[in-house]
């Protein structure tokens, strides 16, 4: 019966946790009138700590070489249909500097795990980007490092790592990855820039090849446990140069729904809505947001580049500037009462 999902909904909303058979049981019955109920509760949660700020985070993808070989990416190694490039500091700062003008506080340094970018190289751009704009945050995006890494890369500066975990069940990460990577290091990774300051980030696509509802049971639970600092979560988009090219496209409206029941297990978390949900649906980063999501994270790459990081086919926004980008977020934000916020948009304590 639906009622007993809306009350599930409220004893998340209440106590911000649900068992296993909980989780599940409202992922699998939840109707529409069930996910407009949560999201209205979600939208709620994130007001009384955000207000109705939008937060906005330059993302400059700085590299898309990649030694690892996750199925699901396009970026992945065996994928020889790309070109590969990685950016000079100088273009990378160029990217902060013409976005800092348009009111960007945060500029995320995702990549491939590209072995050229060692602790020293990267840390100076870290070290560069923190000198040159004091009052930034610099969120790093690069996959599994060393502990001493990690260190290394914060010493120079860099406040925040998202690392999504993918999936938190043993069984399925195996069928997402290739055998020489494992869910105990990824897991150890997380906790290793937890215990060295970083504000964290996990989370996993919705909707990846072989994903079960006891599947996002479990990461949810997880993230109840773990209680990262970020969550980002979007559908998986099949790559048509990847083995899970034939693999149909993860769901808009769960997203939304997962979005929203984030929201609620952790108030104050910072949510992104994400590009993989705005290209799965065109108004999707809309709805993310008035799903719960406060966060969006427009593209500052350089726009000849673009092309060659698709981690899906079809990636939304790969022709907007920076600021074309913000006018149409802006556009998006219309008659919501949200609006975007130019503050460095740390968590709020709780
Ligand atoms: N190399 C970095 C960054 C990876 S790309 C790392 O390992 O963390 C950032 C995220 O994009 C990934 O964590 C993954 O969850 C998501 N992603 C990759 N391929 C995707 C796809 N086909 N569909 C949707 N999301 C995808």
């Amino acid at each position: 019966m639906n009622n007993d999902v809306k009350n599930l909904i409220n004893t998340l909303a209440k106590d911000h946790s649900l068992s296993f058979e909980q989780w599940v049981h409202i992922i699998k019955n939840y109707s529409d009138s069930d996910r407009e109920y949560a999201a209205v509760k979600a939208r709620s949660a994130a007001e009384k700590y955000y207000g109705n700020k939008i937060y906005f985070r330059g993302i400059v993808e700085f590299t898309n070489i990649c030694k690892n070989n996750c199925l699901y990416c396009g970026i992945r190694r065996d994928n020889i249909g790309i070109e590969r490039y990685r950016l000079s500091k100088e273009q990378i700062l160029d990217c902060c500097k013409s976005a800092y003008s348009l009111g960007f506080r945060t500029f995320v340094l995702q990549g491939g795990e590209d072995s050229y970018f060692t602790d020293k190289v990267l840390g100076d751009i870290v070290y560069n980007i923190k000198s040159l704009f004091p009052d930034c945050a610099v969120t790093l995006s690069v996959g599994e490092r060393s502990y001493d890494s990690y260190k290394a890369l914060y010493d120079a500066g860099a406040d925040r790592y998202l690392l999504r975990h993918e999936t938190i069940t043993p069984e399925h990460y195996a069928k997402l990855h290739p055998p020489f990577m494992s869910l105990e290091n990824r897991i150890k990774c997380l906790y290793n820039l937890r215990e060295i300051g970083y504000a964290v980030g996990c989370g996993m696509m919705i909707g990846s090849p072989f994903q079960t509802a006891e599947d996002l049971a479990r990461d949810m639970l997880f993230i109840s446990d773990f209680k990262p600092d970020m969550i980002g979560t979007g559908p998986f988009i099949p790559h048509s140069a990847t083995p899970f090219r034939d693999f149909k496209q993860g769901s808009a409206t769960l997203t939304l729904f997962i979005l929203s029941l984030c929201r609620l297990a952790m108030p104050s978390v910072l949510l992104p809505a994400t590009t993989a949900l705005g290209t799965a649906k065109s108004d999707g980063r809309r709805l993310g947001i008035l799903a719960g999501a406060n966060v969006i994270m427009p593209n500052i790459s350089p726009l000849a580049v673009r092309k060659d990081y698709m981690l899906y086919d079809n990636k939304a926004g790969t022709e907007n500037t920076p600021l074309s980008e913000l006018e149409l977020i802006a556009a998006q934000l219309e008659n919501t009462g949200y609006f975007l916020s130019s503050e460095r948009g740390d968590k709020s304590n709780d």
